[in-house]
């Protein structure tokens, strides 16, 4: 997967994707919900924005008509080849006919060939994505959009709700995990609004809901390094019903373990999901800091 090359976070969920052969398709049926969704992107009239499976196009010609440069890519071919057929005139609009996981984001939004000089950087331009999300993909892609951030600043996407009230949760609460930690590193994240199965064809078993995720990561101000770091989260979540002390002692010596959080002011009774980011990440520089064979404190 062409994705899996930057960074270590994409490896965070497994990329053995279920065989959808309807690959998510539930249509949104009302204009209003459509365009609650376009605005929620803000004036995009300077930006280039990439939707993700525009299927019939339900959020397509709005954003066509607002967006100064549309990249829209389906996985499905019949439904891309409709696309291009009904957006052949739009100057602004490209269908690319993708798997959005497959997609190489640097040879789309990277710098062309001709485009560099020596001593002069190129600043990536940075993208909207916008997109009602087929659900099966939702963390890999997220953990896609974080990985290639350099190129993006907003994300808005439905989602089923139950992952949305997980991407947005505070520490402390019965929802937060890894998933919350990640994208709260990476971005922040807002809950928007619900919708339920009835505003789609066909309807889905579940309820539905729009984040919004302004990428702004956190990794310099927690001054820590974002592989191992990453790893050190997905080793705190480890088993869900173990305390932050038995999920941290498989990889950390207990005398060691114990001093760190003695010093950092960590409970080594309380669950992962009672930390906070900053907590985390003040836990993991002095585990970082006392054993140089720990990589990650900046
Ligand atoms: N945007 C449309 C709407 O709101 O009515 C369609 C949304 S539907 C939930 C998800 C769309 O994503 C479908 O058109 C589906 O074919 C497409 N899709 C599924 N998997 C995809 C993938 N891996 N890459 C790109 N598009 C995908």
């Amino acid at each position: 997967m062409a994705h899996s090359a930057e960074g270590n976070v994409a490896k965070t969920v497994s990329s053995s994707r279920p065989s959808k052969p309807k690959l998510g398709q539930h249509f949104l049926t009302g204009s209003a919900s459509a365009q609650r969704i376009v605005d929620a992107l803000g004036d995009i009239s300077q930006n280039t924005v990439l939707e993700i499976g525009p299927g019939r196009g339900a959020l397509t010609s709005l954003l066509a008509r607002k967006a100064r440069r549309l990249i829209a890519v389906e996985l499905d071919r019949v439904l891309s080849a409709q696309l291009r057929m009904k957006f052949s005139l739009t100057p602004n609009v490209e269908i690319i006919e993708a798997d959005i996981l497959a997609l190489d984001f640097d040879s789309i939004f990277g710098p062309k060939p001709g485009s560099t000089r020596p001593g002069l950087e190129l600043t990536p331009e940075r993208i909207h994505v916008v997109g009602n999300l087929p659900y099966y993909i939702t963390s890999e892609l997220l953990l896609c959009l974080f990985a290639y951030r350099k190129y993006f600043d907003l994300v808005v996407v439905m989602v089923q709700k139950e992952v949305a009230d997980r991407l947005a949760a505070k520490p402390g609460g019965a929802e937060y995990g890894l998933l919350s930690a990640t994208a709260q590193l990476y971005g922040r994240v807002e809950r928007l609004f619900t919708l339920a199965p009835g505003a789609f064809s066909p309807p889905p078993k579940v309820d539905s809901a729009v984040v919004r995720i302004t990428i702004e990561p956190k990794l310099d101000e927690l001054r820590v390094a974002e592989a191992p770091f990453i790893d050190f989260l997905r080793l705190s979540f480890g088993q869900k019903r173990k305390t932050l002390w038995n999920n941290l002692r498989e990889n950390y010596d207990t005398k060691v373990l114990r001093a760190a959080m003695e010093k950092s002011k960590v409970d080594p009774g309380i669950r992962a999901e009672a930390l906070s980011l900053e907590k985390s990440a003040a836990l993991f520089r002095t585990l970082a800091n006392g054993n140089p064979s720990t990589p990650g404190a900046k």
